[in-house]
Order: C-alpha cells, then sequence, then structure tokens
C-alpha cells in the first residue's frame, strides 16, 4: 500500500463524460488499496472564462478579486468528482486550497506555495476514502485566496505529493507522456521513456506547457517522482500503483537515465516580443540606462543583442521581453528617451523562440553550430541567441516556426522511425 498523488488536467476533466472516466482511475488505485491525493483542474476553458469575466469588469482588477474569482473552477471539478466516486461506492470529499491548508506568499496571480499542512488529510486517509483537492490555489497569510499562475495546478500536485511524501505523482492529461517536442507540431515527436528534471525545467520554462516550470522545480528540490501519462487510456486495463499497459514519462534523476542523447527535446515559446533600440550612443553606462527603468518595472529581459555601428559611436540594441510587457516596456523607454538617446524605439511581438535542450551538450560541441547551419539552408533568419550549458535558443519571425521545429527535430536525429 502506497500514498499516491494523481492530478487531472483540464482536458482529462473537460465534461461530465471525462470526469466520470477520471473517477475509474481514482478507484483502480484506491481499490488497490492506496492512500490516494487527487488534485483537479478548472474544466477545460473555466478559467479562460473566468479570466475573461474579470477584463470585462476591471482593466486592472484587484489582484486578490482577481484570485477569488479565477480559483472557483477548479472548486466545481473537485465536488463533481467526490460526488461521481461516491456514485461508484468509494469515499471521497473535497477541499479547497485554504481548507487543507495551502499557505503561499502574497504574490496574487502567480504566489509561492510556503507550506502544505498534511494533518487533516493523513487523518482523512485513515477513512480509507480519497481526497479530492482543486489545484491552482491557496492561501495567503492575509487570509485572501491566491492562485499559483496559470497551469498552477501542476504544482500543486507536486506540493502536495513532497508534503505526503508521496510515492509518486502521476499527472494525468490529454497526451500520453512528455514527447521530444510538442507532439501537435510535429507528427513524428517520439514520446520519451524519462527525461531528467534539468531538461524538463528547461524544456518547462522555455514554452513546453505540458508541465508547469515550478512544479518541475519543486520536484528537483523534493525529489518527487513524477509520471506524465495520458488519462484517455482504458482506467481497468491497468494493474494499480501506475503498473500501467502504455508507461508514460517519468521524470528523474539523470542518472537514471541509461541512453543519453545530446538533444533531448526542442521547446518553442510564441509569448515573446522583440524591442529594438537603434542608434543608441555607445558609451559606458547606456546599458544600464536601458535596462535599469525596465528592471525597476518588473520587466523580465530575455535575449539581448547589441550591434555596433562602423564609426563605433552608435549601436543597435535589440532584445526580448514577454509578449503581455511589450507595451509597457515600449512605454517605460519612452519616458527615458533623454537618458538613453536613442533615435527609434520599435516593438513587434510577431516573433517566436525556439530552444534546443539536452544534457547531453556538457560533453558535446558542435549543437549550435548545427543549429544555425540547417535553419540558414531554409533561408531562416536568426534575430537574437542565447545559450546557457544545456541549451540554445534562437528568436525567428514567427512565420517560420513550424518549419523550423520541424528541421531542428530532423536535424538532430529526433524523428520518430
Ligand atoms: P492539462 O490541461 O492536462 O494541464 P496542458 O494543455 O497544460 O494539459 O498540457 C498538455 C499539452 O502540452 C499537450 O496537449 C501538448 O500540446 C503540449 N505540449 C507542449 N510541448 C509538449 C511536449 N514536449 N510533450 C508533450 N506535450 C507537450
Ligand atoms: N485552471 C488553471 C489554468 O487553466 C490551472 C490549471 O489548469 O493547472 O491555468
Ligand atoms: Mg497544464
Amino acid at each position: 500500500m502506497a500514498l499516491l498523488v494523481l492530478k487531472f488536467g483540464g482536458t482529462s476533466v473537460a465534461d461530465i463524460d471525462r470526469i466520470r472516466h477520471a473517477a475509474r482511475h481514482v478507484k483502480r488505485e484506491v481499490d488497490a488499496g492506496h492512500k490516494v491525493a487527487v488534485i483537479v483542474s478548472a474544466m477545460a476553458g473555466t478559467t479562460d472564462q473566468l479570466v475573461s469575466w474579470t477584463k470585462e469588469v476591471s482593466t486592472t482588477p484587484d489582484r486578490s478579486e482577481y484570485d477569488a474569482i479565477v480559483s472557483t473552477g477548479e472548486q466545481i471539478t473537485a465536488g463533481l468528482l467526490a460526488l461521481v466516486l461516491q456514485g461508484l461506492g468509494v469515499g471521497a470529499r473535497s477541499w479547497v486550497g485554504w481548507q487543507i491548508p495551502i499557505a503561499t506568499n502574497t504574490a496574487h496571480g502567480s504566489a509561492r506555495i510556503t507550506s502544505v499542512d498534511t494533518t487533516a488529510l493523513n487523518e482523512f486517509f485513515k477513512t480509507g476514502s480519497a481526497a479530492i483537492v482543486a489545484g491552482f490555489q491557496g492561501i495567503a497569510d492575509n487570509d485572501r485566496v491566491t492562485t499559483l499562475g496559470r497551469g498552477g495546478s501542476d504544482t500543486s500536485a507536486v506540493a502536495i505529493a513532497a508534503a505526503l511524501k508521496a510515492r509518486r505523482c502521476d499527472i494525468y492529461t490529454d497526451v500520453d507522456g512528455v514527447y521530444t517536442t510538442d507532439p501537435r507540431i510535429v507528427s513524428k515527436a517520439q514520446k520519451l521513456t524519462r527525461i531528467s528534471y534539468e531538461e524538463m525545467l528547461e524544456m518547462a520554462s522555455l514554452g513546453a506547457k505540458v508541465l508547469q516550470t515550478r512544479s518541475v522545480e519543486l520536484a528537483m528540490v523534493h525529489g518527487v517522482r513524477l509520471q506524465v501519462r495520458s488519462s484517455f487510456d482504458d482506467p481497468e486495463a491497468d494493474q494499480g500503483d501506475g503498473i500501467t499497459q502504455r508507461p508514460g514519462t517519468l521524470v528523474c534523476d539523470e542518472e537514471e537515465i541509461v541512453e543519453q542523447q545530446v538533444v533531448s527535446g526542442i521547446a518553442y515559446s510564441k509569448d515573446e516580443a522583440k524591442v529594438t533600440l537603434t542608434r543608441v550612443a555607445d558609451k559606458p553606462g547606456i546599458a544600464a540606462a536601458i535596462f535599469g527603468p525596465l528592471a525597476h518595472s518588473d520587466i523580465n529581459v530575455d535575449m539581448i543583442v547589441q550591434n555596433v555601428s562602423d564609426d563605433g559611436r552608435f549601436t543597435d540594441v535589440t532584445f526580448t521581453v514577454p509578449m503581455s510587457d511589450l507595451e509597457r516596456a515600449l512605454g517605460v523607454l519612452e519616458s527615458c528617451k533623454t537618458e538613453i538617446t536613442y533615435e527609434k524605439l520599435s516593438g513587434t511581438s510577431d516573433v517566436v523562440k525556439i530552444s534546443v535542450i539536452g544534457i547531453g551538450m556538457r560533453s558535446h560541441a558542435g549543437v549550435a553550430a548545427k543549429m544555425f547551419q540547417v535553419l540558414a539552408e531554409k533561408g531562416i533568419n536568426i534575430l537574437a541567441i542565447t545559450t546557457s550549458e544545456i541549451k540554445v535558443s534562437i528568436l525567428i519571425d514567427a512565420a517560420y516556426a513550424e518549419l523550423a521545429i520541424r528541421t531542428l527535430h530532423t536535424a538532430y536525429d529526433l524523428d520518430e522511425v
């Protein structure tokens, strides 16, 4: 008998039929004698609807009321799943974040979990029933409800798994594992049997939304064994405790991975915007004059490129910011025009960041060179580049995104044969 955490994402609980199907996965684990905590997302589309309502009534909503509203979708799913389980003869009750309680800081909209009190859950497990917990939410010190950022139910699940010292945290979703790239973009993408925490962390933070970045970070720190698997599989075909006919992807320590590829995956993000300042004076202090005010406004700058002019007096500076911050970034830079002294300021969100990721890059040279070569052969222009020990990212025009991802997928031998 083990303690298992199961998480069902939005598509996996999209309607009553899907909730009934998810309930059969839960029943299987309970019938096998396990203690089971189930973390649920809102039914697909619900959170988007709640967000759009808040925007309809306020362009700059009070952050705590925003969270009070957008957190509610998960409560509905938790209650429905508990009822369906009861109908199947499985003991179950629903919990929302504050009832556990899941404590967070006060950063509304992207709060961080600070602690999970397991007392009530552990007491409840003695009844042999399943605890159904609303994901995506917690409670701050001031007793206000918080949310953990889009996709945050993954993080709720991992935090609860860590606190309960669960044997495993199964993330049930609409794909049957983590693939070499988004299988919706590249049909030849391959399912990975295992992926290291570090690679998954890069994949998630560079755009692969199959797991929220923070959930991978938490899993890595606490050594939570994460399995990504399909909720669409036949629940009764399994034998319980994750002994599945179609295993998903295990996110684990790199030592557990036998055959390591140089490149394990390709991620992309359309959430980027490019800002360019032309004819900026090339003298000390200019970078500080540009990036200081942006930092003060909490705008994260990612890639930076600087081209020095022939006479060495002027430079063009290009950098990226999250798409949602583009207008704000342009406003900040306009207000600092006299200090920075640039000729022209422009911004576009018609760009995409593509990243190749693999811990094998630590010991293999030439990954970036190959990337530049194959993209040049397709006539794709690279606008900016950044690298780290285990990834290379490039920025290109959004129109070439799919071509670039497919080209790279083939070039690094990732296509399914
Ligand atoms: P959920 O609602 O279950 O949380 P998400 O939509 O957040 O599901 O994440 C699953 C989606 O992630 C998949 O449908 C897939 O399109 C996308 N995805 C992006 N990159 C990858 C990848 N490398 N492997 C698997 N899925 C990926
Ligand atoms: N329902 C939330 C969202 O759509 C959280 C989640 O599904 O993980 O972002
Ligand atoms: Mg998700």
